[in-house]
Formats: structure tokens, C-alpha cells, sequence
């Protein structure tokens, strides 16, 4: 738990405490220092005047240089009294330095580089704390019964210390575990593992004092060779080894739905093989690490990999409430990853089919590149035949076939170009600002002699404003003139068409209807297929390649719109479309 996270009331203790030592037992200054998950002690709480406050406070030593001076400290019951010629490190590098004390070789006198320390150990032995005096008011070196005041003072105050320590490092855990959860869950909607790791990792690696994290992802196949990194920018490479193991013993955990802590001085785990544990030590040692957190990741049954968490330094042990959080991170985290992995199969599906249409397009359009030239040749051959005066009249009809035919087989050919470009996932697509009202107006006036030929009612119910739309033009031009051209082609002389245009605040509405033949329910089916044609006789009976709304639907797709019909047999259709706005 980072040190700044400590609530007041812990604080306020810490200097209740450190106040009757400066107080009461006659020192001018005493502090209280704290061995972070860093292998750091950093002094949290200070008695004494402003000067030594400001030079104490936050304080940071090493917790190995720390043992190292204890070594060498004279037992004075539970104090360690380290004499100013025994220090090997600066005195400056484990504490303040007192100015306004004289230096003296008298073995009585206080020297301004003697330190008094009372180290606090855990139930575990781990060393947690140190309460440091310094400065004596008489300017001695505390002996016979001050002395004995200030061991009964110590050995009075060690569990309390110890309790408020362990208490706010508790509270603050809570608050962060309830903080890191919040973090992962919302992980579950990011798509890759590397995101994942990217969001979670401050909270997670804060929340358990830990100083980096991993997370080894199995692929589907439950192969465990997909492993990211993230250990503080470290870069952590597994070898095959060390995965497999990770693989088997995460599974056998996620089973068991326990966590496994990895340390060469704590007893060993149940899942791990002697050998195994120790390629896993050999390894910590590599990477400088001295703990281990190892927690599986999972949904329901299945185990998705595991979140291993590292410690530096001296504090090895985890918490049973930080055991705890991390089951349940777990549990988060194998969600997440249980998303990501389905969103990536997903993407790859999307992949493949994207390159299976475009391999389509490719086709048709290779194919129909290879027909346009010898039909172009066949149609202007028969021309110059027709127009060879001494032809007979049957060979003039044949000619004429032969007319006919090769130029439905060119609307086929540009229709199949057209929808093999509209389809083409990786064809180039360049909307501009276009004004759908124009492009009615426009469609209607090409129609214009069909529609005067069949005598039909042409109404445009839109307001005078301009409908921008974000386009291809050519592509807007397709949509109008096949669904109003069909609206035209299968409707009835003397019926009705309807254009109108609605502005909604994202989109625009285009609804195309008519009093025509209808569809029936058999052929709404299969409208937007490729080739359909109706099964209507009647509608059969007039030409058409049956591309026409496979076109449509594919240029309103490529456009992120959307196509919908509605249609009653022998009464009318109605297509509609929805384009998004410029
Ligand atoms: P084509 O018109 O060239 O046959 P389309 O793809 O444009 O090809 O249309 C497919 C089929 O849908 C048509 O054959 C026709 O039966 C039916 N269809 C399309 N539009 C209408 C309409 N407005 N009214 C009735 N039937 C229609």
C-alpha cells in the first residue's frame, strides 16, 4: 500500500505516539519509518521541531541497508543502539542528522551520528517498522533508568504500533480493491488483452503493493502460448517451460479456486513439483523479484490463463484479504478476456469473409472485363449488318436477335461491374456532401418518358430545404434510379409514384412507393439476391437482370445506411432507405 494513501486517524496515532516519546521521555526527536512493498522504509510520522520534521518526512532507505547496520547494533532490550563509529553507510542515508549537537568522544555523550532504534517485527518475523529516537535532551546516551523507561515505553507501544499498521494498511487495501475491481470490470469492454493490461495495470499493481504484473492469455486451443507483459515497462519473457507450468498449475488453481504465492523462503505449493518450483525461483531471480502472487483467470469452468503479481524486497507474505481481491480480480479478469478472445474471433470471421467478397468482386469483375470486349465487336457487327440493304427479311430478324440479346447481355455486364465495385470491401470509398433532393428531381426528369408513356402520377413529398446526405454520388444516382425506375417499370399505367424525404438528426429518409404489382410474401424473401427475379408472371414478363436491389443494397451498406421494404401483392411497394447525414 503506498504510503500516501494513509488515512488521518492512522497518522494521528503514529504522532500521539511519537509525541510522549519527544515529551515524556526526553528526546527532540523520534520518528516512525515503514517498510513499503519496494524493499523501501520510508519514515511516515515525525516528533520534534520543524526543522527535523521537514528533513525526515518521506524519508526513504533501503530496508536491506537497514538490516545490514542492525547487524551490527548493541541489544539494548528491545532497543538496537548502533554507536556513530560502527556506522558504515552516511549516517545522512538513514537519518536526519542532528546540527545544533556537538560532536564528543565521550562514550557517555550522545554523538550526532549515534542512532536508537526499535525495530518492530510481524508475527511472521518480517520486519515492518522502526521507531527511531534521537537528539536526548540532556545530551547523554540513555542509560540505567531512563533507559529502562524507554525499553517499558517500546515494549508497550510495539503491538499498538504494530495493530494501527496493519489495521490502516487493511482499510486502505478495502478502498483499494473495491477501486481496482471497479478498474477491471470495466476492462470487460475493452477488446484485446493488450488494453486490458493497459487499463488495469496502475490499479491492480497499487492495490497490492506490487511492483509488476503479467498476464499470460491461452490461446483457444488451450495452447497458453499468447503471453503479454507489463511489468513496469520490464520486459518479461517466459520460456516454453515456465508457460507450460503456469498452464497446468493455473488450471489445477482455477479448480481448486485458490491463488498461489511463489517464495523460496515460504512453503512450497501444493500443485508445483520440487523442480518446477525451483525453475520458477531461478527465474524470480532473474528478474529481481522475491515474491510471488500467482492468481488464475477464468469464467465458469473453463480457465483462461492466469495474473501473476511480483514483489521486491523483504514483505514476500500477501494478506489473506489481498488473496482474497485477487480470486475475485480473477474472476474480472477472465471475463474481460473471455470477451476479448470472442471479439477477436469475431474480427477474424469478419476478416474472412471480407476477403472471400472480395475475391467475389474480383471475379465478377475480371470475368466481366473479359466479356465487354467481344460483345462490343458483336454488337457493331451486327449494326453494320442491319444496315446491309440487300439482307433478307429472315436474316434480319436474326440480326435483330442476335441485337437484342448481346445488348442484355451488356446491362448484365455493367450490372455486374457495378455490384462486384459496390461489394469490394477494399474499393475506395469518397463521400462528399450530397443533395438528395436534386438527385430526385434529377431521376425523375431521366424517367420522364416512360413515365409520360405510361401516363403515372409522379409526386415528390419533401420541404424546399436541401437533404444532404454524406455520399458517393454515382452511388446516390444507382440507389434513385433503380428503386424509382422499378417503381416505374412494375406499376400499371396510370398509377401513382411516390418520392418523399424526411431530415431526422442523424439521418435521412428516402421513401420510394407505388400502386404497382406488389410482391409477394415467397419473393420478399429473396429481393436482395443476386439474379431474383420476381415470381410473378406479370412482373417477369418486363425486362431486367435482377441485379438491379442486390446493387441497391449493397451501395447502402458500403454507405452505413440501412434498406427496408413493404410491399402487399397487387396493391403496392414501398422501399426506404436510410442514409446518414452530412
Ligand atoms: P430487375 O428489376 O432487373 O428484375 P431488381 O433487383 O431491381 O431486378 O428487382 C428484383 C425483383 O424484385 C424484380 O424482378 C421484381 O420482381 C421485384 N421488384 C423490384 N421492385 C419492385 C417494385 N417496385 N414493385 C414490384 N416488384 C418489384
Amino acid at each position: 500500500m503506498p504510503m500516501t494513501d494513509r488515512d488521518p486517524i492512522f497518522v494521528d496515532t503514529l504522532d500521539t505516539i511519537l509525541t510522549s516519546v519527544t515529551d515524556l521521555l526526553g528526546f527532540e526527536v523520534a520518528s516512525i519509518s515503514l517498510v513499503n512493498a519496494s524493499g523501501m522504509m520510508e519514515t511516515v510520522a515525525v516528533a520534534g521541531d520543524e526543522q527535523a520534521r521537514s528533513a525526515l518526512m518521506g524519508h526513504l532507505v533501503e530496508v536491506d541497508q537497514v538490516a545490514e547496520e542492525l547487524l551490527k547494533a548493541e541489544h539494548w532490550g528491545p532497543l538496537r543502539f548502533i554507536s556513530h563509529d560502527k556506522l558504515e553507510i552516511p549516517p545522512e542515508e538513514l537519518a536526519w542528522v542532528p546540527v545544533n549537537l556537538e560532536a564528543s568522544d565521550d562514550p557517555n555523550r550522545w554523538h550526532p551520528y549515534d542512532l536508537l532504534v526499535a525495530p518492530l517485527y510481524d508475527s511472521e518475523e518480517q520486519l515492518r517498522a522502526l521507531i527511531s529516537v534521537d537528539s536526548p535532551v540532556d545530551g547523554l546516551r540513555p542509560a540505567g533508568a531512563r533507559l529502562s523507561e524507554l525499553e517499558k515505553f517500546i515494549i508497550q507501544t510495539r503491538p499498538a504500533v504494530l495493530n494501527v499498521i496493519e489495521r490502516a494498511e487493511l482499510a486502505a487495501q478495502v478502498r483499494l480493491a473495491d477501486a481496482a475491481r471497479l478498474v477491471v470490470r470495466e476492462a470487460s469492454s475493452e477488446l484485446s488483452i493488450e488494453r486490458i493490461l493497459e487499463v488495469t495495470q496502475t490499479a491492480v499493481t497499487r492495490c497490492f503493493d506490487a511492483f509488476g504484473m503479467w498476464i499470460q492469455a491461452f490461446d483457444q486451443d488451450g495452447e497458453g502460448q499468447n503471453i503479454v507483459h507489463a511489468s513496469n515497462g520490464a520486459d518479461i519473457r517466459l520460456t516454453d517451460e515456465l508457460r507450460r507450468i503456469a498452464r497446468v498449475a493455473a488450471r489445477m488453481m482455477w479448480d481448486l479456486q485458490d491463488v498461489g504465492v511463489l517464495a523460496d523462503t515460504l512453503p512450497s505449493v501444493g500443485v508445483l513439483t520440487s523442480e518446477q518450483e525451483e525453475a520458477i525461483f531461478s527465474f524470480m531471480r532473474t528478474i529481481g523479484v522475491t515474491s510471488m502472487l500467482f492468481i488464475p483467470l477464468g469464467a465458469g469452468k473453463e480457465c483462461l490463463g492466469n495474473l501473476v503479481l511480483t514483489r521486491r524486497g523483504g514483505r514476500i507474505n500477501w494478506s489473506e484479504t489481498e488473496k482474497r481481491v485477487a480470486l475475485d480480480i480473477g474472476h474480472d479478469l477472465g471475463r474481460a478476456l473471455l470477451n476479448a478472445r470472442s471479439f477477436e474471433r469475431e474480427r477474424r470471421l469478419v476478416e474472412e469473409l471480407r476477403e472471400l467478397d472480395s475475391y467475389k468482386s474480383n471475379l465478377i469483375a475480371t470475368l466481366s472485363h473479359e466479356l465487354k470486349n467481344p460483345l462490343t465487336s458483336i454488337l457493331g457487327h451486327a449494326e453494320m449488318l442491319e444496315a446491309t440493304p440487300e439482307l433478307s427479311r429472315s436474316a434480319r430478324n436474326s440480326v435483330s436477335s442476335v441485337e437484342r440479346g448481346a445488348a442484355r447481355m451488356q446491362r448484365i455486364i455493367e450490372d455486374l461491374l457495378t455490384l462486384a465495385h459496390a461489394g469490394d470491401p477494399h474499393a475506395p470509398f469518397a463521400p462528399v456532401a450530397v443533395d438528395l433532393r436534386a438527385s430526385v428531381l434529377d431521376t425523375i426528369d431521366m424517367l420522364r418518358v416512360t413515365i409520360n408513356r405510361k401516363n403515372l402520377q409522379v409526386d415528390v413529398d419533401a420541404s424546399d430545404e436541401a437533404f444532404k446526405v454524406f455520399a458517393e454520388p454515382e452511388g446516390i444516382d444507382r440507389i434513385l434510379a433503380n428503386l424509382i425506375s422499378n417503381a416505374a417499370k412494375y406499376t400499371a399505367e396510370g398509377g401513382k409514384i411516390t418520392v418523399s424525404l424526411r431530415q431526422g438528426p442523424r439521418n435521412v429518409r428516402l421513401d420510394v412507393s407505388d400502386t404497382g404489382l406488389g410482391i409477394s410474401e415467397i419473393d420478399q424473401a429473396n429481393l436482395f439476391n443476386e439474379f431474383f427475379r420476381s415470381t410473378n408472371p406479370a412482373a417477369v414478363a418486363l425486362p431486367g437482370t435482377g441485379l438491379g436491389l442486390a446493387i441497391v443494397k449493397r451501395i447502402v451498406e458500403r454507405h452505413n445506411g440501412r434498406i427496408t421494404f413493404e410491399s402487399q401483392l397487387g396493391k403496392g411497394t414501398t422501399f426506404s432507405v436510410v442514409l446518414p447525414r452530412n
